[in-house]
């Protein structure tokens, strides 16, 4: 009885012997699973090409890094914490898995070196890992039962939810790891019956188990330990099939998805993938308009969404009732995809994807502010798939009217203002200005070592304007010999590339290109974070990009730039870290050093700030769009800066600027709050004998007065 309570495969089951029944069913079970991931494979066959396998080192290092070290997930806490003992005991748990099975085909199998210390020890680990394991599964159904955080529910507009499906799976897993835990435990006190003894960790299930069945006849013992290796086994086979069914495929997929991940922040995808730009007027139809127009890889994303919901809730367009969730940018394409590739039968006929599973609005209402993908611990992609959308729609003429006009004037001339190109430099000519700072303009005959790129609306915004004077005083009390292009610039088409005209993009960027080659300079700053991502990303064969916080920054550690106490130390300021500056490109602390240089400043932090900043509302053509939502943007972040006990808030993007001040009045906070850029305030405390710009001056005077009243 001893021999027969140590291999499955000679047992017997309804007059089958072990050994039959267990090839059967693994055969069966894999031939299963190799069909089931064929099916859904398919779809990806026949979707775009995209280059993943470039970089396979630092692939690796990511792999490691967010896959295997599960980096993401302690952002959320509890959750984070649950599935990162849930994920290490998995993988502990697979090697034991795999050796089971082969147990019940070969009666002597066991693992090289699992009789020596190394076996015994990780076998303990083994037992105690199930027993976490285990234990995190049912904190993880009572949590989905009992204590649902709102990011798992699932609003009507977007179906029911998947409540059930979560709930059996963690059931399925809890079955498999208590009867191998009960496999283990029937033959251990059978063994000591016998006056053998085989070690089970103490405290462990299987240890608990063992103890509980210790008076347990031999051949209930016998009965028992069969019965669990049977159960084991179905169950294994069962989940290994059921999961690709719904949320817990990522648990195959999240491997290569990860490895595949986009590698390049603040990039944009090309049109098609090994098309190049001379030969894009032979691509037929520009975008995705079908599920089949999605790349592989974006499709390799929808399988990989375990549903967690963390994207939706830190996404700006959903917090303020937009309709856009990107959470259910990927379900509903997931479902999509299962359901017009089915297990058997005939693919369906493939409905439009706008239309039929998203909504124009939808896919507009999106700032590409990466809040979405920064939080994804499985690092699914969505700003590249929203572009892709809203070049089929471009591509189709279907632009909401607004933008039309826009479009029309970047077109016509250069800006979406539809202003003169003659015009463009009018900010530098202001009288007060000009008789302290004298900025160059780079028309051939004068040169400079450095561009400022100053871009649309601090050109033609009054309001913005006064960035561009507080950048080019700043430049110019630090030495910096600098110029604009002035009415050679254009727009640099950041946010016309992200609207999906990328062949507008394409003109404005050479055009670009070209004024900055004829300008002969040797580097490049600007205070617009969309134009810098533009210059960084999108542009090639330009010198060098830096913002001007980057520079301040730089300037203030070498001492070359002094700044002043600031005049009412009363005030409290918070920094909001623009999207294209922050999530995008990483410069997190330039802008927060340069204030915490300012005598006397006292700064605090948002409960959303660096990368979990809230977007602004959106910049470039977004100041062109009314989406349909309950709440503006901007006046949620203004709140965020009240409730963190700040009345100014500073930023570093024009298009920021606009939002803010825009939002403190619509949220009745004027006289309560102020904002002001960086630059501005930098040029305003700034050691230096040139008159700071009136328009700063009056808005921090008019928070002194605020404060002191
Ligand atoms: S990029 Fe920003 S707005 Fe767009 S879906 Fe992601 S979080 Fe939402
Ligand atoms: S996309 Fe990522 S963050 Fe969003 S629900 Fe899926 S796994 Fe979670």
């Amino acid at each position: 009885m001893v021999e027969a309570l140590q291999s499955p495969a000679q047992a017997t089951y309804w007059l089958i012997s072990g050994q039959t029944l267990f090839v059967t069913l693994n055969l069966l079970g894999l031939a299963c699973f190799a069909y089931i991931v064929t099916k859904r494979l398919t779809p990806l066959m026949r979707g775009e090409r995209d280059i993943r396998f470039d970089r396979p080192f630092i692939r690796l290092e990511r792999f490691l890094q967010f896959w295997l070290g599960q980096w993401k997930h302690p952002r959320y806490r509890v959750a984070g914490t649950i599935h990162i003992f849930i994920f290490a005991g998995f993988i502990l748990l697979a090697t034991r898995a795999f050796s089971l099975l082969i147990l019940g085909m070969s009666e002597n199998f066991a693992l090289p070196g699992s009789s020596v210390g190394i076996g015994h020890v990780y076998e303990i680990i083994a037992d105690y890992a199930a027993t976490i394991v285990f234990l995190c599964m049912i904190a993880a159904a009572a949590r989905r039962i009992n204590f649902r955080p709102a990011r798992y529910e699932v609003p009507a507009k977007y179906g029911t939810g998947h409540k059930i499906d979560a709930i059996f799976l963690l059931s399925l897993i809890a079955i498999l790891l208590f009867s191998e835990s009960l496999f283990e435990a029937s033959k251990a006190a059978s063994l000591a019956q016998q006056g053998h003894t085989e070690f089970l960790a103490t405290f462990s299930m299987a240890w608990v188990l063992q103890s509980a069945l210790s008076s347990e006849s031999l051949s209930t013992l016998w009965n028992l330990h069969r019965g669990a290796y049977l159960l084991d086994v179905l169950t294994f086979y069962f989940l290994l099939c059921y999961r690709p069914f719904g949320i817990q495929f990522h648990v195959e997929t999240s491997l290569f998805n990860v490895y595949f991940a986009k590698l390049d922040r603040g990039t944009v995808k090309p049109v098609r993938w090994g098309v190049t730009e001379e030969h894009l007027d032979q691509v037929k139809s520009f975008g995705v308009k079908a599920f089949e127009d999605f790349t592989w890889k974006h499709m390799l994303d929808f399988y990989s969404c375990a549903d967690c919901g963390r994207c939706s809730d830190n996404c700006p367009a959903n917090a303020v009732g937009r309709p856009l969730s990107p959470r259910f940018l990927t379900i509903k394409a997931r479902d999509y995809s299962f359901q017009h590739y089915p297990m058997f039968g005939a693919r369906g006929n493939g409905t439009a994807l706008i239309g039929g599973i998203y909504s124009e609005d939808e896919v507009w209402s999106c700032t590409t502010c990466g809040a979405c993908e920064e939080e994804c611990p499985l690092l699914i992609e969505y700003i590249d798939k929203i572009v892709d959308l809203r070049r089929g729609l471009v591509d189709d003429g279907n632009v909401p009217k607004s933008i039309q006009k826009a479009l029309k004037a970047l077109e016509g001339r250069g800006n979406p203002y539809g202003k003169m190109e003659k015009k463009r430099a009018d900010w530098a000519r202001a009288e007060d200005f000009l008789a302290t700072c004298d900025v160059k303009v780079l028309n051939g005959k004068k040169t400079a070592g450095t561009l400022y790129f100053v871009d649309s609306i601090t050109s033609y915004d009054d309001r913005i304007q006064a960035i561009g004077r507080a950048t080019a005083r700043i430049l110019d009390n630090v030495g910096n010999d600098f110029g604009i292009l002035g009415a050679a610039e254009k727009d640099s088409g950041h946010e016309v590339r992200r609207f999906g005209e990328e062949t507008l993009f394409m003109a404005l960027r050479d055009n670009n290109v070209d004024a900055i080659k004829a300008s002969n300079v040797q580097r490049i700053v600007t205070a617009d974070p969309h134009a810098y991502n533009a210059l960084k990303h999108d542009y090639k064969d330009v010198p060098p990009v830096e913002h001007i916080s980057q520079v301040i920054a730089r300037e203030v550690k070498t001492g070359n730039l002094k700044l002043n106490p600031v005049e009412n130390q009363d005030n409290v300021y918070a920094y909001h870290d623009p999207c294209y500056l922050g999530r995008h490109n990483q410069v997190y602390d330039d802008p927060r050093e340069v204030l915490d240089a300012i005598p006397g400043l006292r700064r605090v932090e948002m409960s959303r700030c660096r990368d979990r900043s809230f977007c602004c509302g959106g910049g470039g053509l977004m100041l062109f769009y009314e989406p349909k939502e309950e709440q503006r943007m901007g006046v949620k972040r203004v709140q965020m800066a009240a409730e963190a006990g700040a009345n100014v808030i500073v930023t570093a993007c024009p298009f920021c600027m606009v939002n803010m001040e825009d939002a403190i009045k619509v949220a009745g906070m004027e006289g309560k709050m102020t904002a002001i850029d960086l630059a501005e305030l930098v040029a305003q405390q700034m050691v230096s004998n040139s008159p700071t710009d009136e328009s700063s001056a009056d808005r921090l005077a008019e928070a002194d007065r605020l404060v002191t009243a």
